[in-house]
């Protein structure tokens, strides 16, 4: 599978001894006059190597050249490439888990100063990948899954997932304060029913892809590494239409208008989202269908204001309600309710009424609505009001 050429790969840095353990403090400088001095034999005693002399880079090296040195190493030592060779196994540990402190700003600082015995707080420090090689790809995927295509699902086509797809939907207040179910509707990519997603004409078959033997990558060689890329004459598809399906044009979709029933929750807002799974675009045969993201707008209220789970309303009362109090009949999502006034209420006092506003989106209670109480001054005044005004003013109101 592999064709890359090694021919000019340095292994420098790369040496079968291992400096013994001491029982002292190994600084990265030691380890480094140790293992070029001692010949040892490995042991779980054994001292960890200098991570520069790991990688066979100078201590100043800058991060391209870690991460090439690594690249050189890790390909060397991949266990693709060496199966069943525990010491390959040992090297490729090695030399990601030197990398992994090396390129890493605050680790390397660490190494710089205190040796092994700064990382993971002495002892040496731990292999940051104890489990193994999945580790390391899962950390290092995006630098070692060119190399031998581990990024990429193996034998066959790459799954293709279809679009996200996102409606929006305009309630009213009371739709919001209920909870509602509604039906929304919107236009998704299906499979063709002409061809059933696979583009061909009725009757025919698409054919496999000679360039890349059906498998819809191909790979070449890039210096030391084998880049897989799509094949460019199917698309990654693997295969290929001579006769297209005239329904679809041979792109093996087709748009349809989709209806689902949906429950929008009592308490819902203005810019909440749900997200419905497996509701989007068709990612095609054998793939995976995108989400749909319901966006919500909850439209103004002529009557109520809201803020989250709260509710806010303004009354005028006249003079005379707020001078002597009175009981007065206020809307909520609720209903009506009365409230009471008490004697000498002033412009601007502020109602609570607990409870009153929203349903909480979490299910726990309501929320609460503010009544802000604003005194009206009339304008005009009956003949009969104005005398009785009169009299007020000589009582010293
Ligand atoms: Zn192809
Ligand atoms: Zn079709």
């Amino acid at each position: 599978m592999i064709a890359a050429s090694f021919a000019g790969l340095n292994p420098v840095g790369f040496r079968p001894g291992r400096a013994r353990a001491t029982g002292h403090l190994i600084t990265p400088a030691m380890s480094l006059a140790l293992a070029g001095g001692l010949s040892t034999t490995p042991s779980a005693m054994t001292a960890k190597r200098c991570y520069y002399e790991t990688l066979g880079v100078t201590r100043d090296a800058d991060g391209d050249s870690i991460k090439s040195a690594f690249r050189k190493l890790a390909m060397r030592w991949h266990p693709d490439r060496n199966p069943g060779d525990p010491e390959a196994e040992e090297r490729f540990k090695e030399c990601s888990e030197a990398f992994s402190v090396l390129s890493d700003g605050q680790k390397r600082g660490l190494y710089d100063r205190f040796g092994h015995a700064g990382l993971n707080g002495g002892g040496g420090g731990a292999n940051p990948f104890g489990g193994g090689f999945e580790d390391i790809f899962a950390h290092f995927g995006d630098i070692l899954g060119d190399m031998f295509g581990r990024g990429a699902r193996e034998g066959g086509p790459r799954r293709r997932r279809g679009s996200d797809l996102k409606v929006e939907v305009e309630l009213d207040l009371e739709e919001a304060f209920t909870g509602v179910t509604r039906d929304v509707t919107f236009d998704r990519h299906d499979l063709c029913g002409g061809c059933k997603g696979s583009g061909a004409r009725a009757g025919t078959r698409p054919d496999h892809c000679g360039p890349c033997n059906g498998t819809g990558r191909i790979q070449r060689q890039q210096g030391f590494f084998m880049v897989q890329t799509a094949c460019p004459v199917c698309r990654g598809q693997g295969t290929i239409i001579k006769d297209r399906c005239g329904d679809c044009g041979g792109d093996g979709f087709q748009r349809v208008q989709r209806s689902l029933s949906v429950k929008f929750p009592a308490g819902i807002g203005d810019g909440n989202r749900l997200r419905v799974q497996g509701e989007g675009d068709s990612g095609g045969v054998g793939g995976e269908r995108g989400d749909l993201a319901i966006h919500v707008r909850v439209r103004p209220n002529p009557t109520f204001q809201r803020d989250g789970a709260d509710v806010y309303l303004t009354r005028d009362i006249v003079f005379t309600q707020a001078v002597l109090g009175t009981d007065l009949e206020v809307p909520t999502l609720h209903g009506a309710q009365t409230v009471s006034i008490p004697a000498g209420t002033q412009t601007g006092t502020v109602l609570r009424l607990r409870n009153r506003g929203m349903p909480r989106l979490d299910g726990v209670g309501h929320g609460d609505q503010y009544v802000t109480l604003n005194v009206a001054i009339p304008s005009t005044l009956s003949p009969a009001q104005a005398e009785l005004m009169e009299q007020l003013r000589c009582a010293g109101l």
